[in-house]
């Protein structure tokens, strides 16, 4: 059935072709289609193998120089040297495939929340369905913004052109129609056909699907939509590159060691290879891309789950240095849930009471409820409101259902209270045809018939753009001439309040009219009156303002909605100053310099298209900010890509706005923004603080073995004992930074410079610090315990355990890079931590006490009392660094 060339049908034919009609299938064809059919989805990308990815574990450098010292151990049959080592080697690929592989499990978890939605027609009624349970034969429709779900065959358009550019590399949409074409015209020019993954850019359609999943054309030339994702951000390539030259440095200094050691000072050529190979193991910090990955991972998990969505990695970084969130209002801010408060008609004001979109309230003329029968122009006002929507209210078994823009059920609302039926009403006054609501032109207008064939157009929208096509205003029944005066006072009242002004207005269409232009609604109405709407703050949206202002992030709003009614919402959310508002105009008049000027001290912004949204991201960029900018229409999108961090929508967002968006936010609300900063700046965080981690205890391992060659003595710690150390630490002690929860003060310190270095002198000065004390200790401990008389097995074992213990004891101080840990929180509030510590315990006791791992890294049983020493001396780097803390709180910053 798929095979067809349907852009050579009539519309008619392939409906027919298909056995489909314009109600959409019946349920039970659907299913048989789906078991022809499949689902709508491409394979999926192409991955690495299980046993590839296990592969490229052992390609990196220090695992060459451990086989090498695995073949020159057994060339000696040091059968017992050889087997650790490569069982090292092994267990440490296993355990960065299994980190990998989580890593990616979860990034791909979080690309499956943003599955692309469909709207569809099936046995007469309009859903909303995934995308990939279309099959054959399904009446698809289209608004702006939509990535088409898959190939159609056009039944309907009005005004539809279509973003292609993916397909056949052109970027200029094209503009669709129904007729049509020749058998061989070129798949560019197949104007009655749209294409599975291309974006509507404008007007609307309906269309039916012709293929599904790999038989779509972009199946076909097996592009995927999807990016695939690489689990890396600027920062992580930068460290990694960092560790590959640090390798690469280390291996030459090893080799120096070893022609140094051999000639100079009279080791064995064997002693002094694996000395080199200690030096090497030690310094090489071999865990800390696979912890950096491991940590952004589970950050950007933790972000999705405080329904922030990350689509593009780099931006995790990048939300940390977000200086200012430009926020919609609508549903962003606000809970975008409307309900009509006033009515304002030239002969009466209503108060209306109800609250959400329950139709119980009623209409108060001060406290009295009002006879409508009276006033006659408030049913009107009513039917308008109820006519002139495309949105859905119908009382379910569980209470009231609603479905389309939160504005219009707010009118359907209204009109129940007024006392309409308004199943009655539609198909009394049937449409006939409609100008959609759009965000450029701000109105909605409907044309109407009556039964006996009278046409009429309602219309309604932004009152600056309703009422200067008014003439006339509805007065006592008539039509008279428009009191422009008395309207921008009433529209002016009831903006001050906060509300969302809607005007609706009436004009007599020819009975013979089937079709509105915008050139009929022009001019020549008759105004009915105004509707104020409340939508309220979201209370966490309010305490996410303060929060962000706190931070150091400030915050913006960006609406559609009128400049009174944009202030006073500010003002209720702690946003502007409750006087500076800029509006679209004043935008339009400011040439590039006086806008730069003017964003510093500007908050709220009123009435602004997307053409000045994208001004406002490039003045504040000239300024130096690093811009987070959220958006959901079609025409968002070249702010969203131009802004650091573009956020787009998930639930009222189209699909062009989240593609071109860095983050998608899963319930719009302007708090997950703010969450997402905070975890933006946690991971960095983590990322540091693994590092701060990791590095001194490779500079303490190093600086020990250096120190042994120097002074000519056998190393405290052998090569094989050092791989054990990293490798035990590393999944424990290292991996429960990862998991270290926000700081207390994250959300209290500016934003950071993008500019900073990650390893800034704060950090080099740690590492050395903290490196030095561990060396002082391991090796001290160590020659006193040899200057006791102990067996170089026992000092040896006594040096290990003294070196994981200082690991221990400092990953608590490192929970907090700036402040003391020394309270409950401080040590207590990351469970992981402690688990890590355990464990890492229970090693070091199988280590030195359990006969197999004595034979194997040649340990040997310790004394209570020598616990007690290691114990002691181990714990001082907790106290020297918490003093650090204490005495340069300044430099630590
Ligand atoms: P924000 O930008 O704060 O999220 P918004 O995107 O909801 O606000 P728009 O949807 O662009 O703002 O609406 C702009 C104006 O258009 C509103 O102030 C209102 O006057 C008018 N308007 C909104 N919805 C409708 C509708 N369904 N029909 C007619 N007019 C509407």
């Amino acid at each position: 059935m798929t095979q067809q060339p349907w852009y050579n049908l009539s519309a008619e034919k392939a409906l027919a072709a298909l056995s489909s009609t314009p109600d959409g299938l019946a349920v039970e064809e659907i299913a048989r289609r789906r078991e022809t059919y499949g689902f709508n989805r491409l394979p999926p990308p192409a991955r690495r193998s299980a046993l590839r990815r296990f592969a490229e574990q052992f390609n990196n450098l220090l695992i060459y120089v451990l086989l090498a010292a695995a073949a020159v151990t057994a060339s000696l049959t040091e059968w017992v040297d050889t087997g650790v080592i490569i069982g090292v080697v092994v267990i440490n690929a296993l355990i960065g495939f299994i980190q990998e592989g989580k890593a990616e499990h979860a990034l791909e978890a979080i690309a499956g929340l943003l599955s692309p939605q469909a709207v569809v027609k099936r046995g007469g009624r309009l859903i909303t369905i995934p995308a990939e349970e279309l099959v054959p034969g399904d009446i698809v429709l289209l608004a702006p913004g939509d990535r088409i779900p898959a190939d159609l065959r056009l039944l309907a358009v009005r005004d539809l052109s279509v973003d292609e550019s993916l397909l056949t590399g052109e970027s200029l949409p094209v503009d669709k129609h129904v007729t049509a074409v020749a058998e061989d015209t070129v798949l560019a020019e197949r104007s009655c056909m749209v294409w599975s993954g291309t974006l509507v850019t404008y007007g609307q359609g309906t269309g039916i699907v012709a293929a599904t999943g790999s038989a779509t054309e972009i199946g076909r030339i097996s592009r995927l939509l999807a990016d695939v994702q690489t689990l890396t951000t600027p920062l992580l390539r930068r460290m990694n590159d960092f560790a590959r030259w640090l390798t690469g440095a280390i291996l030459g200094l090893a080799a120096l060691t070893f022609v140094g050691g051999y000639f100079w000072r009279d080791y064995g050529a064997v002693d002094m290879f694996m000395a080199a190979v200690g030096l090497a193991v030690a310094a090489i910090p071999e865990g800390l891309p696979a912890i950096m990955t491991i940590t952004l991972a589970i950050g950007v998990q933790r972000m999705a789950s405080r329904n922030a969505i990350i689509r593009q990695l780099p931006a995790v970084e990048t939300l940390g240095s977000v200086t200012v969130i430009c926020s919609d209002k609508t549903g962003t801010l606000t809970h975008n849930e409307m309900s009509v408060q006033g009515i304002v008609a030239k002969e009466i004001e209503l108060r209306v009471t109800g609250s959400g979109y329950d139709p119980h309230g009623e209409l108060l003329c001060g406290e009295q409820v009002c006879e409508t029968d009276r006033y006659p122009v408030v049913e009107e006002i009513a039917r308008a409101g109820l006519l002139c929507n495309d949105a859905d209210l119908h009382q379910a078994e569980d209470g009231w259902r609603h479905a389309g823009d939160p504005t219009e059920v707010a009118l359907i609302t209204l009109a129940h209270k007024a006392g309409l039926e308004p199943d009655f009403e539609r198909e009394n006054w049937p449409r006939t045809d409609v100008i959609p609501f759009a965000a450029e032109y701000r109105y909605m207008a409907t044309l109407h018939h009556d039964h006996s064939g009278h046409g009429f157009i309602y219309l309604k929208g932004a009152p600056e753009v309703v009422l200067p096509r008014c003439a006339f205003q509805r007065e006592a029944g008539e039509d008279e001439s428009i009191d422009r005066d008395f309207w921008q006072a009433s529209l002016d009242h009831l903006a001050a309040q906060g509300q969302r002004v809607l005007a609706l207005a009436f004009k007599v269409a020819s009975d013979t009219q089937r079709e509105l232009d915008f050139d009929d609604v022009e001019g020549g109405l008759t105004l009915l009156g105004l509707t104020g709407l409340a939508d309220p703050p979201r209370a966490e949206a309010i305490e996410a303002v303060a929060r962000c202002h706190q931070a150091g992030v400030r915050v913006k709003m960006i609406t559609g909605d009128h400049a009174a009614t944009a202030r006073a919402i500010g003002m209720q959310m702690g946003i502007g100053d409750g006087e500076n508002v800029l509006t679209e105009e004043s935008l339009c008049r400011m040439d590039d310099d006086a806008l730069q000027h003017a964003v510093e001290d500007t908050d709220v912004f009123a009435r602004v298209s997307p053409e000045q949204k994208l001004r406002l991201v490039q003045a504040l960029q000239g300024n130096g900010h690093v811009v987070a900018m959220t958006g959901d229409g079609v025409n968002d999108a070249p702010a969203l890509k131009r802004a650091d961090v573009g956020t787009a929508m998930g639930l009222k967002g189209t699909d062009a706005a989240k593609q071109a968006a860095e983050m998608v936010l899963a319930d719009d609300n302007f708090a997950s923004i703010a969450a997402a900063v905070e975890e933006g700046r946690t991971i960095y965080d983590n990322i540091k603080k693994s590092i701060l981690f990791i590095l001194p205890t490779n500079a303490a391992e190093a600086m020990v073995i250096v120190a042994a060659i120097l002074m000519g003595r056998l190393l405290p710690i052998t090569a094989v004992q050092i791989l054990w150390v990293n490798m035990i630490t590393a999944v424990t002690l290292a991996l429960s930074l990862a998991f270290e929860p926000p700081e207390h003060g994250v959300m209290r310190r500016p934003p950071r410079n993008p500019g900073e270095p990650l390893l800034s002198r704060f950090l080099i000065w740690r590492i050395v610090f903290v490196a030095a004390i561990l060396v002082a200790g391991v090796f001290g401990l160590f020659l006193w315990e040899r200057g006791q008389g102990a067996s170089i097995e026992y000092a040896r074992t006594i040096a290990v355990n003294t070196l994981v213990m200082f690991e221990a004891f400092y990953l608590l101080n490192t929970r907090y890079i700036r402040e003391p840990v020394l309270s409950w929180h401080g040590l207590f509030d990351n469970p992981y931590v402690w688990i890590a510590i355990v464990t890492v315990t229970l090693f070091q006791l199988l280590y030195t006490y359990f006969p197999p791992m004595q034979l194997l890294f040649s340990t040997q049983p310790i004394t209570l009392e020598a616990w007690g020493r290691i114990v002691l001396v181990s714990a001082s780097v907790f106290v020297l660094v918490e003093l650090e803390k204490f005495m340069l709180p300044g430099h630590s910053r």
